[in-house]
């Protein structure tokens, strides 16, 4: 028997399981483990919640958490409760599939000043995560900026601009619905710091923005290429081109703007104990480089959200490469029996299927070292359980998971898929605990 943990449960997380179930069959116990009680990661907490077919994936993952072998173990913090090395202890293999939860640093000044949150922080705000539950964000202004020109820059922009009718259907959690609706904002301005051919953002999330009711977005007709340049790019980044050409003509009778604001670096925050305005650089082209002209003006912003990308938690003992805000490692490997998968491995990019293969040839590595029918010796989730009862941690189950998730199906408002219970106490409430 071999005896393996997995570090996170979101797709990163679950791709590797299902792949070490396929090699092993009933060779090898997967121990799945998540800090929060509850499991799917990125797919509850990071997919917006006006995006349920995306969600749909944790019916795949919800099959592999019921298949032989598998177990997700909640409420575990490893690097708290246990450490890697313990675990190392433990089992034959570990894989780190912690995503990347953390928000990239701005570098600049202000970036501290009431009013300026991260990505992780506000999606996890209205995506009920309960790290952020009472982040309580300023929605008192006329304006917001998003910093940055991806595509959780563009489900920023889009759940700052919904109405609560555009909501149905929707698992945004109440505290966010009930705030957004007694929002002042008028103006969401996007900065982007190079041009429209150097966004990261995909056709069909840039398409969105135009179908909203009350909102409206704007490009500058003056910062678009030649529209013959756009021959050049490749066929995604073209409709996503194409889209902004649309947005050229701004509908006014819509009550709030999507403002692009294209070559346009965040140079610094400024307000009065709270922030008030952007300023930012205006840029140029050297290349694909954006570089300063030392043209600057401010933008003014109650709200501003740096959506820069993300970063993996640092974990005791674990080698870190910072430029990349993921683990160490070659081709998933850190050290010895110890992998990294998923934006753990490669840094936060690529869409939830990339990290199908990345689950996939680490599985293929671990069988490769570790072949189906050996025995490591290894006490396994036996020994994992003996050493979190004797440090009180109390774990949930998949069974327990059922349990939550049937009570925040009961709670959901009308046409909603669920209300998900956002505190601790919540979750291990209703379970009794
Ligand atoms: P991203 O795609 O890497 O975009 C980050 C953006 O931030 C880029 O426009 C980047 O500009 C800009 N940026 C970085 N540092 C900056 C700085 N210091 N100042 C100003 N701007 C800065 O990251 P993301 O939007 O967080 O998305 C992460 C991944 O999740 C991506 O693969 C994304 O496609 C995926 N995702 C997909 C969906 C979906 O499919 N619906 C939804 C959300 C996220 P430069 O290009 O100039 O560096």
């Amino acid at each position: 028997m071999r005896h393996f943990a997995i570090v996170g449960s979101g797709p990163a997380g679950f791709y590797t399981a299902e792949a070490l179930a396929k090699a092993y069959g009933a060779g090898a116990a997967i121990d799945l483990i998540d800090k929060l009680p509850v499991p799917y990661g990125l797919i509850r907490f990071g997919v917006a919640p006006d995006h349920q077919s995306i969600k749909a994936v944790s019916r795949r993952y919800e099959q592999v958490a019921e298949s032989e072998g598998v177990r997700f173990i909640g409420n575990v913090a490893v690097g708290e409760a246990v450490s890697v090395d313990q675990l190392l202890g433990l089992y034959d293999a570990v894989v780190l599939a912690t995503g990347a939860p953390h928000d990239r640093a701005l570098g600049i000044a202000g970036e501290n000043l009431p009013g300026v949150v991260g990505s992780a922080a506000f999606v996890g705000w209205y995506n009920g995560h309960p790290d952020f539950a009472d982040l309580d964000p300023p929605l008192d202004g006329e304006a917001a900026v998003v910093i940055g020109n991806g595509n959780v820059a563009l489900d920023v922009a889009r759940i700052l601009s919904k109405t609560r009718d555009e909501f149905a259907g929707a698992d945004i959690v109440n505290h966010a619905i009930d705030a957004l609706d007694h929002s002042r904002l008028r103006t969401i301005t996007l900065l982007g710091r190079r041009g429209p051919h150097q966004i990261a953002m995909t056709p069909k999330e840039l398409g969105e923005l135009g179908h909203l009711a009350a909102a409206s977005p704007e490009v500058d007709p003056g910062d678009l290429p030649d529209e013959g340049a756009d021959a050049a790019l490749e066929p995604g980044m073209r409709k996503s081109v194409a889209h902004l050409r649309g947005f050229v003509a701004p509908d006014a009778a819509r009550p709030k703007r999507i403002v692009f604001d294209f070559f346009a670096r965040p140079v610094r925050i400024e307000g009065e104990g709270r922030a008030e305005r952007v300023i930012v650089e205006r840029t140029r082209l050297d290349g694909a480089r954006a570089v300063g002209t030392g043209e600057e003006y401010a933008v003014p912003a109650r709200l501003v959200v740096s959506c820069i990308g993300y970063a993996a938690p640092p974990i005791g003992g674990v080698p870190y490469d910072q430029t990349g805000g993921r683990y160490a490692n070659e081709e998933g490997r850190i050290a010895d029996r110890l992998f990294a998968v998923g934006w753990a491995r490669r840094g936060p990019s690529g869409t939830i299927g990339t990290n199908r293969p990345d689950g996939q040839e680490v599985a293929a590595q671990i069988a490769a070292a570790m072949p189906e029918g050996s025995d490591g010796g290894k006490a396994g989730h036996e020994g994992l359980a003996a050493l979190l009862g004797a440090r009180g941690v109390h774990p949930t189950s998949f069974d327990d998971w059922r349990t939550i998730e049937a009570a925040e199906v009961a709670a959901a408002r009308a046409g909603a898929p669920r209300e998900k219970f956002v505190r601790h106490t919540d979750w291990l409430s209703l379970l009794g605990r």
